[in-house]
């Protein structure tokens, strides 16, 4: 799974040198998800941006054969307030005659009435595979209709190639060629919150339940979301269980319960199978748990519930820059070229040929059919295969025993600054997974100041029991500063303790103290062992990588603010100055503000002057002059000393003429709490895994590094942290690289209509 911040090469205007098409289509076909509309906004924004004439095709493929009303040109308001909506706000719908030469001729016919050279398809493989055939044989569409005298020759002539590029919208998250599908990261917080509902139900009953989540070929969503919920069970199509497996899970089950485990969860795909390809349903599940535990068992089909709702914020970001991305690719490359898939691979957006990533999505599913299951999970990836066997380790109902001979070694595991949403779900697996690995956990209460007072004991198997989707920090975390004697405290409690390794799992406060054990080494040589920081903070504020623990959960929190704070304003016609957490970093105000449709976001790493100012109250005036409803400015709490979001709302409402009501929100310590995202379950699980397998080679190596484990172009990778300084910058606490501050440039292309 990829993090909910995608980079932006900042190479990425849309001015091309040379212009091949003047007017574009878009549409969305076949079965909807969250993020469509954003998806679509993106595109209109941008295409009007670049100079296009834009237009959207309602209904999908009918659409297009139909004509008339069903392409409509767009305006810059005509994708105001839909990002927030699921689905998408133009229709999606299968259509058969699109799957004939006549309709697609009809079709044609009606792109060349309106001046359309180039398509946008939002859809899943059927979908772009359609697109596909419509340009291929769109030449001879043309020829077909001067035959039937429908055009002119020299009609024909003007068009010779209809240029496409796609984008995958689909909550199954089931297409090469993008890491993330539109929709995938909402249908997952569906089935994450659902879960976590039925496993509180399940407690108070000691009841098994078998969810049954989407994914016919693809297990992703069944996966990941076992990942995140701590499920006992998963079952998906690519890798089926062995033989008996009947037998297996029921002895996991039970043995759940013999540990004390109030509930059990078994997550399954619908397109789950067993090993001769026989598909296993959620009710043969139920009946053998029912039978053979003698339980009391539940199922729940969650269906259509993982379509719906309102998209999240990594469904509103990607999407848009994908429309963005898509308008540019049509403006950069000329109509003959081949169709492309606009998608995001490595946090980064990837442009690879359409048709190579549909047959390699097809070939999963070959494999499938042909029982060759191994190649079927190498084709979903290394992030697919290891969140597999992390989440075999934690489905286990005790730690297997530790092998004989092998040296145990004791690591402690502590947070340090503030609580970030996560930061449970990191210790639950990094306690699991150790205590697996057959070593002595331990974790010590209170942050760096527990430590230093030695407030440290063991902590076991089910001490993290139900930790997976917890908010705060159980282990307790908190922001005092550590005084100079304390050192020798924490030397004292590292002999005392035996401790071989350390992982902190926390803020900036983290980083610093590994660095002050490192620097401190001649003085206290207990404080030669290793010491791994996992970064946890909403800030997105760390080095080593490209987004934090914690930061997908604030900005959701963000967004669920900003949305009605936004319905809030359409209804009275205001303007609102939201201030947001971040301390030095921009990210959730730059992210928020992207993921809501903000007007303007003023953030730390720009600063804010007297110009600015001037020139957001002009543009805010300008703009409700001329009917706009609603005005929203996202500041990061830090973006300026001075402009504060007092001043700055007082200044609007007193420069704006009268225009102008404004009122202000500051968001308050609700962005640090709440349950975890699925993004952030996931990543917390994932790093937590790496940082613990680096820890333990460390030790068993004899050597002393300190170092975080982050995720940078998308990978998981380790880096040391000898040179913090080096790391950040010198005048405010925030990386010296920020990947993210290249969609700045998306962002003003979302915002600002041109005149
Ligand atoms: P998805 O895009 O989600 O895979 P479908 O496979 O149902 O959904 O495709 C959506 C629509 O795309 C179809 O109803 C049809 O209009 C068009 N389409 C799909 N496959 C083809 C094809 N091979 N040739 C022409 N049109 C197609």
């Amino acid at each position: 799974m990829s993090s909910p911040i995608p980079t932006f090469p900042e190479a990425m205007h849309l001015e091309p040198a040379q212009r091949y098409i003047s007017r574009i289509g878009v549409l969305t076909s076949g079965g909807d998800s969250q993020g469509m509309n954003a998806a679509l906004r993106g595109v209109v924004r941008a295409g009007i941006g670049a100079g296009l004439q834009v237009f959207a095709i309602y209904e999908g493929y009918q659409g297009i054969v139909q004509g008339g009303a069903y392409i409509e040109r767009m305006a810059w308001h005509s994708v105001s307030g839909i990002m927030q909506q699921g689905g998408t706000f133009i229709g999606s719908a299968r259509s058969s005659d699109f799957y004939t030469r006549a309709g697609r001729r009809q079709a044609a016919l009606n792109l060349i009435r309106h001046g359309i050279e180039g398509l946008v398809i939002i859809g899943g493989d059927g979908s772009l595979t359609g697109a596909n055939l419509f340009r291929q044989e769109w030449r001879d569409l043309l020829h077909e209709l001067v035959q039937e005298s429908q055009l002119t020759q020299a009609q024909a002539d003007a068009h010779p190639h209809l240029a496409i590029v796609g984008m995958v919208g689909s909550i199954d998250n089931d297409m090469f060629g993008t890491d993330m599908t539109i929709g995938a990261d909402t249908a997952l917080h569906r089935i994450v919150e659902a879960v976590d509902a039925i496993a509180s139900t399940a407690t108070s009953h000691q009841r098994t339940f078998v969810v049954e989540v989407m994914g016919r070929h693809c297990g992703y969503l069944a996966l990941m979301a076992g990942l995140a919920t701590g499920a006992n069970w998963v079952l998906i199509p690519e890798n089926p269980p062995e033989q008996d497996w009947e037998e297996n899970m029921c002895r996991v089950m039970h043995a759940g319960r013999q540990t004390g485990r109030r509930h059990s969860i078994v997550i399954i795909a619908e397109g789950a199978i067993d090993r001769s390809g026989k598909l296993i349903t959620s009710d043969y599940v139920r009946k053998v748990l029912a039978e053979r535990l003698r339980e009391d068992v539940r199922v729940t089909i969650l269906g259509h519930v993982q379509r719906g709702g309102a998209p999240s914020a990594f469904d509103r970001v990607m999407p848009t820059l994908l429309g963005y991305a898509a308008v540019r690719q049509l403006l950069h490359s000329k109509p003959a070229d081949e169709p492309q898939l606009i998608g995001m691979r490595n946090n980064q957006i990837s442009i690879s040929p359409l048709m190579e990533n549909v047959h390699k999505t097809h070939r999963v599913a070959t494999l499938i059919q042909e029982q060759r299951y191994a190649e079927a999970m190498e084709m979903r990836g290394r992030g697919f295969v290891e969140a597999y066997r992390i989440l075999h380790t934690l489905m286990r109902a005790q730690p297997r025993p530790p092998q004989a001979g092998q040296r145990q070694l004791r690591i402690l595991t502590l947070h340090a600054d503030g609580p970030a949403p996560g930061m449970n779900t990191a210790v639950r697996a990094a306690v699991r997974l150790g205590l697996d690995k057959g070593h002595t956990m331990l974790a010590a209460r209170d942050g760096l100041s527990g430590f230093a007072r030695g407030q440290i004991s063991e902590i076991r198997w089910m001490d993290v029991h139900g930790w997976v989707a917890r908010g705060g920090a159980e282990l307790g975390a908190n922001r005092r500063a550590l005084q100079p004697q304390d050192y020798a405290a924490i030397a004292e409690q590292i002999r005392a303790q035996r401790l071989d390794g350390i992982l902190i799992i926390g803020g900036w406060m983290g980083y610093q103290f590994a660095h002050a054990l490192r620097e401190r080494r001649a003085q206290f040589p207990e404080f030669n062992l290793p010491v791994i920081c996992l970064p946890a903070s909403i800030n997105n504020d760390l080095p080593g990588t490209e987004v934090t623990i914690g930061a997908d959960t604030a900005l959701n929190t963000i967004q669920t603010d900003l949305d009605k704070l936004k319905e809030a304003a359409l209804a009275a016609r205001r303007c609102f100055v939201a201030e947001v957490m971040g301390y030095d970093c921009g990210y959730l105000a730059l992210m928020a503000g992207l993921a809501t449709g903000a007007e303007r976001v003023y953030i730390p790493e720009e600063g804010i002057t007297l110009d600015d100012l001037r020139h957001d109250v002009d543009m805010l005036v300008k703009g409700f002059r001329r009917g706009k409803r609603v005005g929203l400015i996202v500041r990061s709490e830090r973006a300026d000393p001075y402009y504060t979001t007092d001043f700055i709302a007082t200044l609007f409402e007193r420069e704006g003429g009268g225009e102008l009501l404004v009122r202000r929100m500051i968001f308050g310590n609700t962005q640090q709490g709440g349950r975890p995202s699925p993004f952030d379950r996931i990543q917390a699980t994932r790093l937590a895994a790496q940082a613990l397998d680096h820890l333990i080679e460390q030790i068993q190596k004899h050597e002393t590094d300190i170092g975080c484990i982050g995720r940078w172009e998308g990978k998981i990778q380790y880096t040391n942290l000898a040179d913090l300084g080096a790391l950040m910058q010198t005048t405010a606490q925030r990386p010296r690289i920020q990947p993210w501050l290249n969609l700045r440039r998306v962002t003003q292309a979302m915002a600002k209509e041109p005149m």
